[in-house]
């Protein structure tokens, strides 16, 4: 009665009271250690960071959004309640609808059954139930019809970016005829001429704003998609700057900068780290006998055989032409040069072309960082026991230790009783262990 009272109030007046509202050539090596790699690292930080952070939102999240909606409305029904212009009778049915259609959404969620429906987060349904609701309150309560536009458009701008654009005018065209239905029930109810005007001009308000709005939130949307698949196709390329185009595994820019983050890893947090130099033996023979294509061909069964032997979190990638590099992250000596013996025995075992008279083979050079020492130096290492595995006769892991020189104690248990491994001094302040043709170390250092 208040209500109908203050509705008549506003009318009289004449005043609308509301307004329509990036490795290193060895003769050139710093090159590849410059700003270039630092920007692959960053890429690499960010996406370790974006892994912490996860990037999207929680189901709880999801909720906290849509009950802060609903909860909204509840409290400004409950100020319209305050003021006298709402039936408490109204708020009593809000609250039962609000409560009874979140626990179907709830269910419906928890059980599953949104994985049957064409569009998985159920926002139409959700977008017209909360619509459907607001009719019925306004139904109950006229007064309740100064917060049918605002909130019509929070319940639309909600659905948005799930509802397609054409939906979304049906729902437009579906929410103004059922309040076409509620101006006539209440006039039939009242036959109240005021409140009709009113309700006809509020009808008329949300009959031109809607579409409107609609229509404006789809052009958002039309944005929204383009920046999506922009994003897209910048993954695409940031994936592929990182890729070897002819053998899919990490390329040179990528393997030297993780390299780079590697070392300051290990410098940080003391935890060892080793690197592999590998390069196929003898390759140029290969590609006189099957041609450049079939040589390409070779690479691409290596890099497979190779990948497929290294453990999670080891780094394998094309340094350049038939030499790789191999990151060992957080690994000691041993179990690198473990893995490194099981992918030179692999390689050789590889049921390579028929056409191929010659033997696939590897060589391969391994070492463990010093910290402290730069990432030339550490490459050096690895370089070097790689040249030695050459000198030595090809297909066999050399590697070159870190220990002080004249110290037994490392390199006389990783010999342990195999006959075939020999120490050989290497530079100053190494000692250079060579596992020939096969020999796989087993105990720990
Ligand atoms: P070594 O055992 O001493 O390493 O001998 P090698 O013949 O493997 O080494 P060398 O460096 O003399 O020759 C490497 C060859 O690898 C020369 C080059 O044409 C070939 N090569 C480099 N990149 C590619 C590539 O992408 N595809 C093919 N098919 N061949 C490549
Ligand atoms: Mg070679
Ligand atoms: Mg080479």
């Amino acid at each position: 009665m208040a209500a109908a009272t203050l509705l008549t109030m506003i009318f009289k007046s004449g005043k609308p009271k509301f307004s329509a509202s990036e490795a290193f050539p060895l003769t050139d090596a710093s090159m590849d250690f410059d700003d270039s790699s630092a920007v692959v690292l960053q890429h690499v930080r960010r996406r370790v960071d974006a892994g912490r952070s996860g990037g999207r939102r929680t189901n709880a999240q999801k909720w906290l959004i849509a009950l802060s909606l609903v909860g909204l409305y509840l409290v400004a029904a409950l100020v319209f309640q305050a003021l006298g212009m709402v039936q408490p009778r109204t708020l009593y049915v809000l609250s039962g609808l609000t409560v009874g259609l979140s626990l179907i959404f709830w269910v419906a969620f928890k059980s599953g059954l949104h994985m049957r429906a064409h569009e998985k987060r159920l926002k139409l349904p959700i977008v017209v139930s909360a619509l459907a609701c607001m009719l019925v309150v306004v139904y109950l309560d006229p007064a309740m019809q100064i917060l049918l536009a605002p909130f019509s458009f929070v319940a639309i701008a909600y659905g948005m970016y799930r509802i397609p654009r054409r939906t979304a005018f049906l729902v437009a065209w579906a929410l103004l005829s059922g309040y076409a239905v509620v101006i006539a029930l209440h006039y039939m109810a009242q036959q109240n001429d005021a409140l009709l005007r009113l309700e006809v001009l509020h009808f008329v308000a949300l009959a031109v704003s809607l579409p409107s709005f609609i229509y404006l939130v789809g052009k958002v949307q039309m944005l929204q998609r383009i920046l999506h698949r922009a994003s897209r196709k910048i993954k695409n390329i940031q994936e592929d700057a990182q890729r070897d185009t002819l053998l899919g595994c990490f390329n040179r820019r990528y393997i030297v900068a993780a390299l780079e983050e590697q070392k300051q890893l290990s410098d940080e947090t003391g935890i060892p780290l080793c690197l592999a130099v590998i390069d196929l033996d003898h390759f140029k023979r290969i590609n006189d006998e099957l041609g450049h294509l079939g040589g390409d061909e070779v690479l691409r069964g290596f890099a497979r055989v190779a990948q497929e032997n290294v453990r999670a979190g080891d780094i394998f990638g094309r340094y350049g032409g038939e030499e790789f590099l191999l990151i060992f992250p957080a690994t000691s000596l041993l179990p690198a040069l473990n893995t490194c013996e099981r992918i030179r025995a692999q390689v050789e075992a590889h049921p390579w072309t028929g056409l191929l008279k010659s033997r696939v083979s590897v060589s391969i050079g391994v070492t463990q960082y010093i910290p402290g020492e730069s990432v030339l130096e550490f490459f050096s290492r690895s370089d070097t026991a790689m040249y030695m595995a050459k000198e030595g006769g090809r297909n066999q892991v050399v590697v070159q230790e870190p220990v002080a020189k004249g110290d037994p104690s490392v390199t006389v248990e990783l010999l342990g009783e195999d006959p075939e491994a020999q120490g050989i001094e290497g530079a100053e302040g190494t000692v250079i262990t060579a596992v020939r043709h096969g020999r796989r170390l087993v105990s720990e250092i």
